[in-house]
C-alpha cells in the first residue's frame, strides 16, 4: 500500500516491505469492513523497516492513539504472521500527505492539525435557553430519564455510556438533553460539548465525503467530551450514516468519553438500525419517558403559566390537564393560544372561552382510540374471543379478523410496528407489517370486506 519511498533505510528490501504490508492491508480490510479500513488504514504511511522494526507514520496525533488503541495489536499479529521477524509496531505521526499514497482522502491529512477547533458551535446545534433542568417538571413518568439526565450533567467521570432517553414526542427528550448541555456549560466550562440532531449528523458526514474532508469530520467529533446525538432513529436505514456514527460512538465510548442519545423508540425496537449499533446503544443506561400523567400536565400547565407570569384559573388548568393528553408540546400550544387569545381581544381566561378557543385541538385530543379497544371491538364483531387476538391460532376465521384489528391499530392509533406485535401475542412487527398490507389488499380488491372494515372503523371512531 502505501510506502514514503524515501524515509526507508538504505539495506531495505522497499519490494518486500510493500508486499507485506499490502498483505497485511488485505487482511485488515477483510477484517474490519472498507469504511473502517479506508477512514484508518488507508492514510497510513510506512516510513521505516528493517531490525525487526516497521515504523508506521499517521497524519495526525489522534489518529495515531486511535490505530494504537484500535489495530495496533492487529497489525503487529497480522504482520508477524507473515514475517515471524518483526517484533515492533512503532507508531508515529507525521503531518505530511504522501504522493505514493493514491486512496487516502487527497486533501484532508495535510490540512489537519492536532487541535482541531470544535468549539465554535458549527457542528453543534444551538441550545434553547428555556430548556433548563430549573424549566423541567419532574413527575412519574419522568423521573428516571431525569434523575439520569442530571446525574451526567453533574458527575466528573462517566458512569454509564450511553445514556439513551426514549419517548414518544414531545415528552422533554430535547428539553432535557438541552439542560445536560447548559449545566455542563456552566459546571465544566472546559469540557468540550456538541449537541446536533442526528439530521444535522449526517448532513455533516455528507458534506464531508463529498468535500473529501471525512478525516477532519472525524476528527472534530471524535475530540468532544461530551457527544449528544438526537433523535437517533433518524438514521435508521440510512446505512452509510449508520457506520460512522457507529464508529465515532464506539470511538468516544472506548476512550471513555461520554455519549448521550435519544430515539423515539427503544434501542431495540429501532428498526433499520443494524443489530451491533442496537445493541451498543443499549449497553449503558436507557431510561424511557412514559405519557404524561394527569398530576404531571397539570404541574407543567402551572409552571409553565408562572414562567409567563398570567393567572390562569385553577379550572382552566385542570381542564386542560384532563383533556390534552397527547404530549407536553401540544398542551403549551393550548396554554399558549388561550394567553395570547386572551390578551389580544381582551377576553378573560375562563373555562368557557377556553372551550372556545381550543374547540379544534379538544377534539383532535378526544379520539383516543386504544390497541385494546380495537382488539375488544373487532372481536365482537368477528363474534371470535377476544384471547384470539394474541393467540397462535392460524385458521383464517381468527387469522382475518387479527389482522383486521393489526391494520386498525396501525392507521388509529400512533403505536409502532413493534408495538402493535406485542400486543398481538408478541409477534414480530413483520407479520403487523404483512397483515397491514394485507389488509389494504382486500379493501382494494373485495367489496364487502371493504364495507366491513368502514363499519368497524366508524363505530371505533365515535
Ligand atoms: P421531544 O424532544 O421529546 O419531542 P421536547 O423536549 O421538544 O420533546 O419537548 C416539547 C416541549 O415540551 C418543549 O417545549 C419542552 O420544554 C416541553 N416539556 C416537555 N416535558 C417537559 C417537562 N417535564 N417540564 C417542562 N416542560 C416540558
Ligand atoms: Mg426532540
Amino acid at each position: 500500500m502505501v510506502i514514503a519511498q524515501q524515509s526507508l533505510t538504505q539495506h531495505t528490501d522497499h519490494g518486500q516491505v510493500a508486499h507485506e504490508w499490502a498483505s497485511v492491508c488485505q487482511r485488515l480490510q477483510a477484517e474490519l469492513g472498507e469504511a473502517t479500513f479506508r477512514s484508518w488504514i488507508v492514510p497510513l504511511v510506512i516510513t521505516n523497516f528493517g531490525g525487526g522494526l516497521v515504523q508506521i507514520a499517521a497524519p495526525t496525533r489522534f489518529m495515531k492513539d486511535w490505530v494504537a488503541t484500535n489495530f495496533l495489536d492487529r497489525i503487529r499479529n497480522h504482520w508477524q504472521d507473515i514475517n515471524p521477524t518483526i517484533d515492533t509496531i512503532d507508531l508515529i505521526v507525521r503531518q505530511v500527505a504522501t504522493p505514493v499514497n493514491l486512496d487516502a482522502p487527497q486533501t484532508a491529512p495535510s490540512v489537519m492539525s492536532d487541535e482541531t477547533e470544535i468549539e465554535g458551535s458549527f457542528i453543534g446545534s444551538t441550545l434553547d435557553p428555556r430548556f433548563t433542568f430549573d424549566n423541567f417538571v419532574v413527575g412519574k413518568p419522568n423521573e428516571l430519564a431525569y434523575a439520569a439526565a442530571l446525574r451526567v450533567a453533574e458527575s466528573a467521570t462517566v458512569q454509564f455510556n450511553p445514556l439513551f432517553l426514549y419517548g414518544g414526542v414531545g415528552l422533554g427528550k430535547t428539553h432535557l438533553m438541552h439542560a445536560i448541555a447548559w449545566h455542563i456549560k456552566k459546571c465544566h466550562p472546559d469540557r468540550r460539548v456538541i449537541y446536533l440532531s442526528a439530521e444535522k449528523f449526517m448532513y455533516q458526514f455528507i458534506r464531508a465525503l463529498r468535500y473529501k474532508d471525512t478525516v477532519a469530520f472525524k476528527e472534530q467529533f471524535r475530540s468532544v467530551d461530551v457527544l449528544m446525538i438526537d433523535d437517533v432513529q433518524f438514521i435508521s436505514g440510512k446505512d452509510t450514516t449508520q457506520e460512522e456514527f457507529f464508529h465515532t460512538f464506539n470511538a468516544l465510548v472506548d476512550r471513555n468519553h461520554q455519549v448521550i442519545v435519544s430515539a423515539d423508540k427503544s434501542p431495540s425496537d429501532l428498526q433499520g438500525m443494524e443489530e451491533r449499533l442496537k445493541s451498543r446503544l443499549g449497553w449503558g443506561l436507557v431510561a424511557d419517558i412514559h405519557p404524561t400523567t394527569y398530576e404531571l400536565r397539570l404541574g407543567i400547565l402551572q409552571s409553565k403559566a408562572e414562567t409567563l407570569h398570567t393567572v390562569v384559573p385553577k379550572d382552566v388548568l385542570e381542564f386542560l390537564a384532563f383533556k390534552i393528553v397527547s404530549n407536553v408540546r401540544e398542551l403549551e400550544g393550548a396554554l399558549n393560544r388561550i394567553i395570547a387569545h386572551s390578551t389580544l381581544v381582551g377576553r378573560e381566561i375562563n373555562l368557557e372561552m377556553t372551550q372556545d378557543v381550543l374547540r379544534d385541538l379538544l377534539k383532535a385530543n378526544d379520539r383516543r382510540i386504544t390497541v385494546d379497544d380495537i382488539q375488544k371491538r373487532v372481536a365482537e364483531y368477528y363474534s371470535i374471543k377476544i384471547s384470539d387476538m394474541q393467540s397462535s391460532r392460524r385458521s383464517q376465521n381468527v387469522a382475518r379478523p387479527r389482522q383486521v384489528a393489526m391494520y386498525l391499530s396501525k392507521v388509529l392509533t400512533s403505536r409502532s410496528l413493534p408495538d402493535i406485535g406485542r400486543k398481538f401475542g408478541g409477534r414480530d412487527h413483520t407479520t403487523v407489517l404483512h397483515a397491514v398490507r394485507k389488509v389494504e389488499e382486500l379493501m382494494a380488491s373485495d367489496r364487502e370486506f371493504s364495507e366491513d372494515l368502514s363499519i368497524l372503523r366508524r363505530t371505533l371512531e365515535v
